[in-house]
């Protein structure tokens, strides 16, 4: 598709978009009376409006019944985590059985490495890509330590070759096949939150495994941003966040993807707790843990339901909109971004934006600016752009094809060129 860096056009794609009814389930910033042009949807994700009465029914029922709402209330609090089963397993590729809402990210991502990182012998190595998320470098750092060893000799970073800023696919294979019996497990993120990459991550688990080590993601990133497949891929597991691109409100339940393979894997190490005993069961307070069946095996604790309702609604959207849809939406929203910056930069002698984010892209561009980007950066967010700045140099950008549209990305076109006006 030609694109045209005009409002007429911006319009155009806007009124084809099967999916722009989505924009009002969401509350936006405002700014003089007006949307913010929110491209901040791989941060936090805006606010579905259905939130509200999601979490007023809770809250009401809480008022009333107390402690009965357990299971009295209209979604019973003691199974409210299995309300989720088939929207997670839609969104990331898996079975229902595979997946579970729970806990927080880092946290959960440190549960599944005391299963899944088990160094033994000289099979020991950690694999994972380098300037990972820095809540990721500690749990990996502490994960290591914890086992007594050394992370500066265990844990192998992946690395861009000199001058470029994706790592290539051929450089992590390669990388896996060399360290051989060494690796116990890779474990990187879906999509590098700094540059946006996404990470072949079918061919890396098959590399994983044909050396026989195990394989994780971190999805913060990828969670309900790009097409996942994690059971047929044949993840081991994965962890993501809510509040990104899956909108469940700050600090909202996070959830995990564990492969039916280790469902029954009965000489798994875990640090378990009640709520990953097998349902019926579980208030007869017997000695000795017996897990549930698949993921929920590794839940601890009763269900954050406060939150979880703001999941559901949330997820439910995202089943609404349809998961192929929103993706190729997102495809061509940020393909005109990209359009729109370059000509920009074409057009504009003045301006040096750099897109940073290789072609294997979700829905967020890093561009990196030269001489003074950070003032850029003030002035469009004056003149009602939310971004993110990442030092040295880099904005970050993320339109989002549930609630964001081409005009957004017109409009942020046009910011750029008044912000560079106003800073002459
Ligand atoms: C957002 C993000 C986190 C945040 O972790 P929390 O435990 O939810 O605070 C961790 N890792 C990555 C890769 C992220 O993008």
């Amino acid at each position: 598709m030609t694109f045209k860096n005009t409002y007429g056009f911006a319009e155009e794609l806007d009124n084809q978009d099967d999916l722009k009814g989505f924009r009002d389930e969401f509350y936006f910033p405002q700014h003089q009376g007006e949307n913010k042009i929110y491209f901040t949807g791989n941060s936090l994700g805006l606010m579905p409006k259905r939130a509200k009465e999601a979490l007023q029914q809770e809250l009401d029922d809480w008022a009333k019944l107390g402690v009965d709402g357990h299971f009295d209330a209209k979604n019973p609090w003691f199974s409210y985590h299995e309300l989720f089963k088939t929207s997670l397993a839609e969104v990331v590729g898996a079975k229902p059985l595979e997946v579970t809402p729970m806990g927080g990210l880092t946290s959960n991502l440190h549960f599944l490495m005391v299963s899944f990182y088990q160094p033994k012998g000289k099979r020991v190595k950690l694999l994972c890509e380098g300037k990972a998320f820095p809540s990721d470098q500690y749990a990996l750092e502490t994960q290591v330590k914890f086992h007594g060893l050394d992370p500066s000799e265990t844990i192998v970073e992946l690395h861009p070759r000199e001058g470029e800023v994706g790592i290539r696919k051929e450089d992590i294979l390669r990388k896996i096949e060399e360290l051989g019996d060494e690796l116990a497990l890779v474990m990187i993120g879906g999509v590098n939150y700094y540059t946006g990459q996404v990470f072949p991550m079918e061919e890396i688990t098959k590399a994983g495994h044909e050396v026989g080590a195990v394989v994780g993601f971190d999805l913060a990133h990828a969670a309900g941003n790009v097409k996942l497949e994690l059971h047929k891929w044949g993840v081991d597991f994965a962890a993501w966040c809510s509040y990104k691109y899956l909108n469940s409100g700050p600090g909202s339940v996070a959830g995990i993807f564990v492969h039916e393979r280790h469902s029954e894997s009965a000489e798994l190490k875990r640090f378990a707790g009640w709520w990953g005993t097998p349902s019926d069961g579980r208030f007869q307070m017997t000695k000795g843990f017996i897990p549930a069946p698949g993921s929920d095996a590794w839940q601890l604790s009763n269900a954050p339901v406060l939150s979880m309702a703001v999941h559901k609604v949330a997820l439910d959207l995202h089943l609404e909109a349809g998961v192929d849809n929103l993706i190729e939406k997102q495809k061509k929203l940020t393909s005109y971004l990209e359009f729109v910056l370059k000509d920009l930069s074409d057009r504009l002698p003045s301006v040096k934006l750099t897109v940073i984010t290789p072609k294997e892209r979700g829905s967020q561009l890093s561009i990196l600016t030269e001489g003074s980007g950070k003032d850029l950066f003030n002035k469009m967010t004056d003149l009602g752009v939310v971004a993110d700045w990442r030092e040295p140099n880099v904005i970050r950008v993320a339109p989002v094809p549930m609630y964001n549209s081409f005009m957004d990305v017109f409009n942020f076109g046009q910011i750029i060129e008044k912000s560079l006006e106003e800073l002459k």
